[in-house]
């Protein structure tokens, strides 16, 4: 049974899930995306639960998309937030505002060396966005790399930098960007698995070609090949990667690939930009932001998702030498950063601190990782486990030998089942086979027992109907 929890939620009052269905049957509202047969029809959260019309409890292992970072409706959040919105909601930065530049001081202080000047935007696309244009003004040149497979947003700018194919539209999108063989443990053309030996992952089972340092070194070296080859008169602008790839269904960027291809991008002339829209505020347990885990410090570091704990936030911090290419009065937008939007951050931020999430997300996530692998170990269907505190990706396949990608009925079928069962997982992957784990960073060991209970439970049921 699901873990007793003490909140009451409010009854529903508003249309029904037949009007609602209706209103996106003619149309009235984009409905792109929604996950099971019959939507999951919701009206209230309390931090890691969430409530639908009926009254029906569901464990969110998704958070809205790992948004949710502290807990749907954190009071600490709610009150900071409400105490704001009585005196002043927006501004815009055409005047000061202390809130403002509180809160940008204490977002740089969790931010290693010479990354000090923050740039407020409302989404992460608008972060990158603003990112890649830096790295270009200041390098004075045009050219960026990303890795296949990595997600950095959805405006036509960026849809040239995302090499997910699932996320591009068949038009023209931003040129001038090469996409690198990405580093996949798992499905790259050399793995590079953590090793049985590796200290990161101990016990693990290596079902790798190669050990991942050498491995990490081919990867480099394809990195190498694409600047030589791609980059014109030897300069690039930027590199952007992140650390653990999300959207993508969290590959893990094998250990030291990161700070061997900044050296390449540097020699190159290039930014790194570290794309910290869902590894950062401590998910990956053992760091507060994911470069950190690969011991690189990055040029610009950019944030959205977690940053505000749902509340529409985004962010690009970097050094005051970049920031100075800028200018001083180039870059504005009018909702960035307003008053409002700075009180939730800080909050979110006191709250990481107070709460000790980035613990939490380390000691839970660890026991997650290590018990997800033992459910490889008994079903064929799990291909992979794999992530860092709580951003986890579990990879599920026809059978681990071949490795084919699950199909989409089965998968859809497991989605449905632990949906029954009162537990909310998210989707990701270019084939769509991920089961992505990123809950509020709030959740108890009880939560994560039982969603270990339904996971099995749903995979079971699988493994009996083949
Ligand atoms: N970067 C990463 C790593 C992301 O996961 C996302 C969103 N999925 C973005 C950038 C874009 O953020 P947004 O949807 O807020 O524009």
């Amino acid at each position: 049974a699901m873990p007793a929890c003490d909140f009451q939620p409010q009854p529903h009052e508003g249309p029904d899930l037949q009007t609602v269905k209706n209103i996106r049957k003619n149309k009235l509202i984009p409905g792109l995306i929604t996950y099971y047969k019959e939507p999951v029809y919701v009206h209230q959260g309390h931090m890691q639960y969430l409530w639908d019309t009926s009254g029906r409890r569901y464990l969110d292992l998704f958070a809205g998309i790992v948004t949710v970072s502290v807990g749907h409706c954190h009071p600490t959040v709610v009150a900071a937030a409400e105490k704001q919105l009585r005196k002043l909601w927006h501004t815009t930065n055409i005047y000061l505002h202390p809130k403002i530049h509180e809160y940008a001081d204490q977002l740089v202080s969790k931010l290693p060396g010479d990354l000090k000047v923050v740039y407020l935007t409302n989404s992460g696309s608008e972060a990158n966005d603003l990112a890649v244009l830096m790295a270009r003004m200041h390098t004075g040149v045009f050219e960026g790399i990303s890795l296949r497979n990595g997600y950095h947003g959805a405006s036509p700018y960026l849809m040239g930098v995302t090499a997910l194919s699932t996320w591009r539209y068949n038009t023209p999108t931003g040129f001038g960007f090469h996409h690198s063989v990405n580093p996949d443990p798992y499905r790259g053309p050399w793995g590079g698995k953590h090793c049985r030996d590796s200290p990161a992952q101990p016990g693990r089972p290596c079902d790798c070609v190669l050990g991942q340092c050498q491995a990490c070194d081919l990867y480099v070296d394809q990195l190498e090949d694409v600047l030589r080859y791609s980059v014109p008169k030897g300069r690039v602008a930027c590199f952007i990667a992140e650390a653990i790839q999300g959207v993508g269904g969290s590959v893990q960027l094998p250990d030291g690939f990161l700070k061997k291809a900044y050296e390449k991008i540097r020699a190159y002339g290039g930014l790194c930009i570290a794309d910290e829209v869902q590894t950062g505020f401590g998910r990956m347990g053992s760091h507060y932001w994911g470069f950190e885990s690969q011991g690189v410090t990055p040029d610009i570091v950019t944030m959205a998702k977690g940053i505000g704990n749902g509340f529409p936030m985004g962010a690009v911090v970097t050094t005051p030498e970049i920031a100075q290419t800028m200018g001083r009065a180039l870059h504005f937008n009018t909702f960035g950063g307003n008053p409002l939007a700075s009180a939730v951050g800080s909050a979110v931020l006191d709250v990481i601190d107070k709460e000790r999430t980035q613990a939490l997300c380390a000691n839970l996530g660890t026991y997650f990782i290590t018990e997800l692998d033992k459910l490889r170990s008994e079903f064929e269907v799990i291909g992979d486990v794999r992530g860092k505190g709580l951003m986890i990706g579990v990879e599920l396949v026809k059978d681990k030998k071949s490795r084919q990608p699950l199909a989409a009925e089965e998968m859809a079928s497991i989605w449905e089942d632990t949906k029954d069962m009162g537990v909310l997982i998210g989707k990701g992957g270019l084939y769509g086979n991920c089961l992505r784990i990123k809950p509020p960073m709030c959740i108890t060991k009880a939560d994560v027992d039982f969603s270990l209970a339904v996971l099995r439970c749903a995979l079971q049921k699988h493994q009996d109907s083949q």
